[in-house]
């Protein structure tokens, strides 16, 4: 679906992070699934030339107009041109676009492990397993405080949120993997564990899942250029199992959430 849509604002929530609000249809909001994420062209010239993906922070039509969000960090030409986007600014978006989580797996408890950015798809995944009244806690990581961002959101729909930090500046000092281990190995019931964020964050999500018997999805944030399977610019390696045979997924179009046996943690 291709379509314009109005930006209704786009407030920074932290030092280099926004948080942007936009105009839908009712069919994009019903399409939008956690996990699924946009192309947005951020400018109507030919630079920069390729769209950015972006994951659907939340999307809703429930009140006064259907509308969908991102998160975002300012990290290069494409994000700073975001940033100084208006009320009011039209943007061309692509999307909803890949695939997203798998919610049909039981599970007693759901864990979401979100590093920095990587938040950003797993509060539309939060909203919609505690409206099936889910057990959900969050494990928030990333360098300091600036990257802790909107865990209060997570918290207003009763999720537990725990929090680390590399500097100590909020929650416990160090990575998120080390709550996420101590709360994995201090209870019996079995939980599901979703995860977006840094490679070595999902790579060490995906060891821990791994020790722990327990499904992983992850989500992916390779750089891509078309979003749409055709450009192949976003493949990483699988794990199939004939070890000789060539096996790559694209994450755009097979993604970007996948169970993390599938990946080849060598190669993503
Ligand atoms: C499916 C998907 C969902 C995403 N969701 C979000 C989101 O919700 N919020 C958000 O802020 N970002 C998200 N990203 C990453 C976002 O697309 C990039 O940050 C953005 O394209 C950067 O564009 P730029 O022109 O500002 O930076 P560029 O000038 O293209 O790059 C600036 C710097 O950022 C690095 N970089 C760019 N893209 C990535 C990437 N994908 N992974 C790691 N490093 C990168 C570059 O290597 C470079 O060092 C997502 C990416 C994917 C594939």
């Amino acid at each position: 679906m291709l379509t314009e849509s109005s930006i209704l604002f786009n407030k920074e929530i932290s030092p280099s992070y926004r948080h942007m609000r936009l105009s839908a249809s009712e069919g994009f909001v019903r399409e939008a699934a956690p996990g699924r994420f946009v192309m947005l062209r951020v400018e109507g010239t030919t630079d920069p030339l390729l769209r950015r993906p972006f994951a659907i922070f939340d999307a809703d039509a429930s009140s006064g107009g259907a509308v969908f969000e991102i998160l975002y960090r300012v990290v290069g030409k494409a994000t700073a041109i975001l940033s100084a986007k208006k009320e009011g600014d039209v943007l061309d978006v692509l999307g909803p676009l890949g695939k997203g989580f798998d919610l049909a797996v039981p599970a007693a408890e759901h864990v979401l492990v979100g590093g920095g950015v990587g938040l950003a798809p797993l509060y539309a995944l939060a909203k919609e397993l505690r409206a099936a009244s889910s057990t959900v806690r969050l494990f928030a990581g990333g360098r300091g405080r600036d990257d802790i961002v909107r865990a209060e959101a997570f918290a207003s729909l009763g999720v537990e949120c725990h929090v680390a930090t590399e500097d100590g500046s909020i929650g416990e000092r160090g990575l998120v993997t080390q709550p996420l281990t101590r709360h994995l190995e201090s209870q019996g019931a079995k939980a599901t564990i979703y995860a977006c964020g840094p490679e070595g964050m999902l790579r060490a999500v995906a060891k821990i899942a791994a020790r722990h018997a327990l499904p992983c999805q992850v989500s992916l944030e390779s750089r891509m250029a078309c979003g749409v399977g055709v450009c192949l610019g976003c493949v990483v390696g699988g794990r199939r199992a004939a070890p000789q045979t060539p096996d790559f997924r694209c994450v755009c179009s097979e993604g970007p959430v996948f169970d993390a046996n599938e990946i080849d943690w060598g190669s993503a």
